[in-house]
């Protein structure tokens, strides 16, 4: 079997030498377990945090131990009563081929006609993330205007179809022209701006003549600058990710604008909530239910970045940080 460790924490941008390939024998369930052989193992943002020992609402990797990852994975063996051989099973199965994985922590996967790679993706926790967050605190309603970053990744995209489900015009930000044209053509946004653009500030504020009722925030950066002065008064805001600002070492240079922003809370009776998606996980089974109607009378439709091979994960994960991927990036180890 093999898998990827964390060699060294990055400072800044993560490079190759902070992953190390280690090969070794197929390891053995204990009773209660379950031996899994990885199918597709899910690359998320979150992951950079856990590779950094800076204080977070998870415990980070250890230096020498597997990085952690979500898996669609097949059992190989099972010590455990409802799981048996052949089995295909949402596991934390990690950056590896095998895996033995407590039998309650696992659950089988039903993606019904859609791709067993979707439970990692627009009918797991990405898509997840974007339903609960955006209609528990982004609460949408018809006619308001939801601006959402990242795009075309699996939760922006899921933000800003639900959004339009809702009767919400929907404002798609993203890297390049390629991505933009996705968000318009497949996606469905009312509009798509391009982040690298010189006037991306200018194009935002003519996008959202009305302003801004709604800003699910994935990556903040010069977005959330871009974002803040046209922010209506009782605009929500789920703050879900700051992809923008996971490779940063030390603070942001430039004024501090904090006393801005509280003024700004106050006077305009903003909402800022994080939150982190397992929070809702009552939603769940709803979420569920709704993904699966959205996807088969194609009302919600996806994307999904495929790499081949467990030792290209490191480079597509450092890609991903930079907006490389192109929709929700998997790898097919086997
Ligand atoms: P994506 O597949 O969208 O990948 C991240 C994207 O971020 C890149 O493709 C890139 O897209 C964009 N990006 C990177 N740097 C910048 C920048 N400087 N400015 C603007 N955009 C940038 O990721 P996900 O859909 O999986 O995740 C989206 C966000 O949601 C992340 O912040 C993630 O951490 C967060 N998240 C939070 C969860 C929670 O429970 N709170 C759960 C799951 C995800 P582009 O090329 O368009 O710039």
């Amino acid at each position: 079997s093999r898998k990827i460790v964390l060699a060294s924490r990055p400072k800044g941008r993560p490079s190759a030498e902070n992953f190390r390939l280690e090969t070794g024998p197929v390891p053995t369930p204990a009773d209660g377990e379950v031996l899994v052989q990885v199918k597709y193992l899910s690359l998320d943002p979150y992951m950079r945090g856990r590779m950094s020992d800076a204080k977070s609402y998870a415990e980070p990797t250890k230096i020498g131990e597997v990085m952690e990852g979500g898996t669609v994975a097949e059992v190989l063996e099972s010590r455990h009563a409802n799981f048996k051989k052949g089995d295909l099973v949402l596991a934390r199965g990690g950056w590896q081929t095998h895996a033995v994985v407590k039998g309650d922590a696992i659950r089988k996967i039903d993606t019904g006609s859609e791709p067993i790679s979707t439970a990692v993706g627009v009918l797991g926790m990405p898509g997840f993330t974007a339903y609960a967050g955006l209609l528990t605190i982004g609460q949408p309603q018809a006619g308001e205007t939801v601006v959402v970053a990242a795009a075309t990744g699996p939760v922006g995209s899921a933000v800003g179809q639900i959004a339009r489900l809702k009767g919400a015009r929907a404002v798609g930000i993203a890297g390049g022209a390629k991505k933009c044209a996705l968000l318009r053509d497949k996606f469905g946004f009312d509009v798509a701006i391009d982040h690298h653009a010189p006037d991306f500030a200018e194009q935002l504020k003519a996008a959202c003549p009305d302003g801004i009722d709604v800003y699910f925030e994935n990556v903040g950066g010069k977005v959330w600058e871009a974002v803040s002065p046209l922010l209506n008064n009782f605009a929500r805001i789920p703050v879900c990710g700051l992809v923008a600002e996971y490779n940063a070492s030390g603070q942001a240079e430039g004024p501090d604008r904090l006393p801005r922003l509280m003024r700004d809370v106050l006077s305009k009776r903003l909402t800022i909530r994080g939150f982190i998606q397992i929070d809702f996980k009552d939603q769940m089974p709803q979420f569920e239910k709704e993904m699966k109607a959205w996807l088969a009378d194609g009302s919600v439709k996806y994307v999904e970045d495929v790499v081949d091979g467990l030792e290209n994960a490191p480079e597509a994960f450092i890609g991903l940080l930079e907006g490389k991927n192109f929709g929700k990036l998997v790898i097919k180890v086997s």
